[in-house]
């Protein structure tokens, strides 16, 4: 039976090199930090310069979340192996539950084994026939999927578009035979992460206040880090109160193991906790995650030291690009898009790079427009300067190298 199936799949697997969008991995042997040994299959391990993760803050490694996780693979074991409503709900979960909540500044909040499962529980359990659901065009996979499996009117607006986003909601008021929506939500990323750019959630409040839409933002590209006492985007935007429902992740600033929530009004946690199938049918995190996440939002709340050295980096990388004659998107997250456009040329300068040490990975389509190619530079706390100006200086070598002839 798979015999037909296996050449079936090695020819699509063909075609996939063909296209020159075959996702090769590389073996990290070293902690997730700002230097890495890092090896392409079949090659020899080599230390180089990561700017490529989403250890914004550089907890990854950090002595104090690995000796939480310790102490609670001591006291509390290694795993629930239950679900939650059954027998996996530890103290220290409820404990992260209200320390989130804290930090956000929001009613409650309810955990999952992944961003991607906050997803894709949240919209089937709150939204169905005769609802609407409004998403931004570039929100990630995780919400586009969550929102297919609900059975409410589906809407998409152009990235940031409010004209856009107005003429949708607008849809919405007769899309039940005449009839307005039951439930209307708006639904976005709070950074969109091919170009580090902000969702412009001021204007997309005021838009949910003019049309009684909810707001939902996904958070995972921000949270710990953006906004003044790092809360993420909408406290950015100065519309914590305004955003009813947030989701994120544990797994990128706030150490990067694993692990997401969502968080917001009350009645929303309650029901998500009776109804969102990643919650019911799916075990309960780790209690040495849970631990070192608490650990995390302890040392995010006590040290502003390493969100001021995330952007002093960011802004030192942009300045000095902008010396040397680069093309960067502009923004102020710490996501920095360098463009080339063509597709070829962006591998290549890449590959240069990280002959000389410096690794960071080069975007075409389909994942960016055609001929938007770039390489994405993704700073982090944990770099020095020094680090930031050896980027710098591979970007200028690896440009003089690859120049078309
Ligand atoms: C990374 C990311 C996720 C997935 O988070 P996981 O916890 O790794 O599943 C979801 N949404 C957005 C916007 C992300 O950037």
């Amino acid at each position: 039976m798979f015999a037909d199936v296996k050449d079936q799949l090695a020819t699509e697997l063909e075609e996939i090199r063909a296209a020159g969008t075959f996702k090769n991995e590389r073996t990290i042997s070293t902690p997730q930090s700002a230097h890495v040994e890092a090896a392409a299959f079949g090659e020899p391990a080599a230390d180089v310069l990561n700017f490529c993760a989403n250890n914004y803050l550089g907890l990854a490694d950090a002595p104090r979340l690995i000796d939480a996780a310790k102490r609670a693979l001591d006291e509390r074991g290694f795993g629930m192996a239950s679900v939650r409503f059954i027998c996996g709900t530890g103290d220290l979960h409820l404990e992260l539950e209200t320390k989130v909540s804290e930090f956000l500044g929001t009613e409650a909040t309810i955990l999952f084994s992944s961003c991607f499962d906050a997803n894709g529980g949240v919209f089937e359990s709150l939204f169905g026939r005769g609802d609407a659901i409004i998403s931004d065009e570039l929100n990630h996979a995780s919400l586009i999927d969550g929102i297919r499996l609900s059975k409410a009117a589906r809407y998409r607006y152009r990235n940031a578009d409010m004209e856009d986003l107005r003429a949708q909601l607008e849809a919405t008021r007769t899309q039940n035979e005449g009839a307005p929506a039951r439930r209307t939500i708006i639904v976005t990323d709070g950074v969109f992460s091919m170009d580090g750019y902000l969702a412009p959630l001021d204007r997309i409040c005021d838009l949910a206040d003019e049309y009684g839409a909810m707001v939902l933002v996904d958070d995972s590209h921000a949270v710990g880090f953006m906004g003044a006492t790092g809360a993420g985007t909408p406290e950015h935007f100065g519309v914590p109160d305004r955003v009813d429902i947030y989701t994120g992740t544990f797994g990128k600033a706030l150490g990067g193991a694993s692990g997401g929530y969502v968080s917001g009004r009350r009645e929303v946690v309650d029901m998500l906790r009776q109804k969102a199938r990643p919650y019911l049918f799916s075990n309960s995190l780790a209690p040495s995650i849970v631990a070192a996440t608490l650990t995390a939002l302890d040392l995010v709340e006590t040290s502003a030291g390493l969100r001021e050295k995330l952007f002093e980096n960011a802004a030192l990388f942009r300045r000095r690009m902008d010396e040397e004659g680069f093309d960067l998107l502009p923004g102020e997250h710490a996501i920095i898009p360098v463009m080339f456009g063509d597709a070829r040329r962006a591998a290549k300068v890449a590959d240069a790079m990280l002959a000389q040490g410096v690794y960071v990975t080069a975007f075409s389509y389909p994942v960016v427009p055609q001929d938007r190619a770039r390489i994405r530079v993704q700073l982090s706390a944990a770099h020095s300067s020094e680090d930031v100006e050896a980027c710098v200086q591979a970007f200028v070598t690896a440009r003089g190298a690859t120049e078309v002839c």
